[in-house]
């Protein structure tokens, strides 16, 4: 049975004082949640910090079986071409070009990606879509998506697109997931197609019908992880990513 190499890209911490190590440098990242999650799988999986230099990027994605868009800082809304709102969140610039460039490549090289988060909002606008850069201000009478009181998650239903690829892995129409974002796709990219949506209509998932498998979530199954609908994912996934059942996956 092959094992699976994944790729799991990485969050950003500015140069700070406030830790007790590290202090005075930023640093590249990544939460024990998402390896975790990972590690439930028989895959392995590398951490691929953010490179400013491009071009061994076909190299990279030569190597990986799959890919595992994390989330974090906001995307930048420069690269999808709209001026940066006023309040915006922090915004990672390099990570934005990093992963654009890596979902091309991916998608050129028929590799299977997981978008989670941000990772979801990045195929939308790698593939030529938009986000909203902020749903208060964005989308009248929208449901809360944000987690203000975390640890405590805050939760909202979705009701997904029956016969969809999603559909078919979770084998349900309406689930209740974790949503921790304040952005969220607005214009749709050509070829992507959206297959659950909040109550608000807000997109909590998509997916590029012309791909074996490549899908957004705009939750995190990796903090909801003991849950059925994220092993389902997580499974399916790894599936995708080797020969391996998603049975046997975990
Ligand atoms: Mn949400």
């Amino acid at each position: 049975m092959a094992t699976p190499l994944i790729g799991m890209t990485v969050d950003y911490s500015p140069v700070t004082d406030e830790r007790p190590f590290s202090r005075g440098t930023d640093l590249y990242f990544q939460n024990t949640a998402y390896i975790r999650y990972l590690e439930k799988a028989q895959c392995v999986q590398v951490l691929l910090p953010t490179l400013e230099n491009l071009q061994k990027i076909p190299f990279l994605i030569s190597k990986l079986d799959g890919l595992l868009l994390t989330g974090g800082d906001d995307v930048y809304s420069e690269s999808y071409g709209e001026k940066v709102m006023e309040g915006s969140w922090r915004i990672d610039v390099q990570r934005t070009h990093y992963e654009i460039a890596l979902i091309k490549e991916a998608i050129l090289q028929e590799k299977p990606i997981l978008g989670i988060c941000r990772g979801c909002q990045m195929l939308n606008v790698a593939l030529g879509g938009t986000l909203y850069q902020d749903i208060p201000n964005q989308i009248p009478q929208h449901i809360q998506h944000q987690s203000t009181q975390k640890p405590k998650w805050q939760t909202h239903p979705i009701k997904i697109e029956p016969g969809s690829l999603l559909h078919k892995i979770i084998g349900e129409t309406e689930i209740t997931v974790n949503s921790s974002h304040h952005q969220a796709i607005k214009d749709v990219a050509q070829g992507l197609r959206v297959t659950a949506r909040a109550a608000d209509n807000v997109v909590e998932a998509v997916e590029l019908d012309t791909a074996r498998f490549i899908l957004g979530v705009q939750w995190h199954p990796e903090e909801m992880q003991n849950e059925r609908t994220s092993e389902l994912l997580l499974g399916a996934f790894v599936s995708a990513c080797t020969s391996i059942s998603p049975a046997e996956v975990c």
